[in-house]
């Protein structure tokens, strides 16, 4: 893991989603760069303490938030407890998402509400509620993935759909936010070896041959280009992949 050049000291940042895989490593690596950090689970909440006992060695304070992006309050809410409880919000990581693949028919409706509650309305709402905080400096990350810019093959309608909106969000949030000096971006996963997607699941191999580098990524290497957004004063509006090649 590169080391860190503190660029976030006496910031505080919230990461939804931060108990486990990508928005753990990010939580850690914010910390790293000298944030002070919330994070928000559901069911975690053993691993959320751990992700809170981690950031508190390095010498940050945590924060760790039982809140449900399904759930429109809770969502908006983890952005209020946050400010309310460390002092302010500078950074926000909207990581939490929820991947249901399968066939057009095999989906149900209370699938295509639970995805578009978690992985779009929740980050709808948790970026107003972050917007109405910030100050000039303040940055709105949000984790998409690779297959908004390539689809595979079959079973990816929801997630696809799902995750191609928060593009638009994105582009949206920085045209309206830049004159307040708050930029917005998306970051691009590709493969990433975490409970999701793991790097041994059946369909590893597949996917990792669709990289150019012919393996999966670590939930480090997401988080690396989060933290450097998140210290990046003149990037908006954009989509950066950290997807091995994926969608080249
Ligand atoms: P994981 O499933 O490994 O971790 C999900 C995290 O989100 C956990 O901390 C979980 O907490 C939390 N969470 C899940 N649902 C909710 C909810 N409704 N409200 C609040 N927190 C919730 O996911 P990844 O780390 O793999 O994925 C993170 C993001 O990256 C997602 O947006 C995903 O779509 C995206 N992505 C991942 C890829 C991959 O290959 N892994 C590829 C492309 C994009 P708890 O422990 O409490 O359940």
């Amino acid at each position: 893991m590169t080391t860190s050049n503190g660029s976030l000291e006496g910031k505080v940042a919230l990461v939804t989603g931060g108990s486990r895989g990508i928005g753990a490593a990010t939580a850690l690596r914010l910390a790293r760069e000298g944030a002070d950090v919330a994070l928000t689970y559901v069911n975690g909440k053993e691993a959320a303490a751990d992700v809170v006992r981690a950031v508190e060695a390095l010498g940050r304070r945590a924060l760790a938030l039982r809140a449900d992006s399904a759930d429109a309050e809770e969502a908006a809410g983890a952005v209020d407890r946050t400010a309310r409880e460390l002092g302010g919000l500078d950074v926000l990581v909207n990581n939490v998402g929820v991947g249901v693949l399968g066939p057009l028919d095999g989906l149900s409706l209370a699938d295509v509400d639970r995805v578009m509650a978690v992985n779009v309305r929740g980050v709808f709402l948790a970026s107003r509620a972050a917007a109405a905080r910030m100050a000039a400096g303040g940055r709105i990350i949000t984790i998409g993935s690779c297959m908004t810019q390539l689809v595979p093959g079959p079973g990816g309608t929801l997630y696809a759909m799902s995750k191609s909106a928060l593009v638009g969000l994105t582009k949206a949030l920085a045209r309206e936010l830049g004159p307040r000096g708050i930029t917005a971006n998306i970051v691009h996963p590709g493969p990433i070896d975490t409970d999701m997607n793991p790097a041994d699941g059946p369909s590893a191999a597949g996917q990792a041959g669709m990289t150019a580098l012919g393996r999966y990524g670590t939930a480090e290497e997401v988080a690396e280009m989060v933290a450097y957004v998140a210290g990046a004063a003149y990037v908006t509006g954009a989509e950066l992949s950290v997807d091995g090649g994926f969608a080249a």
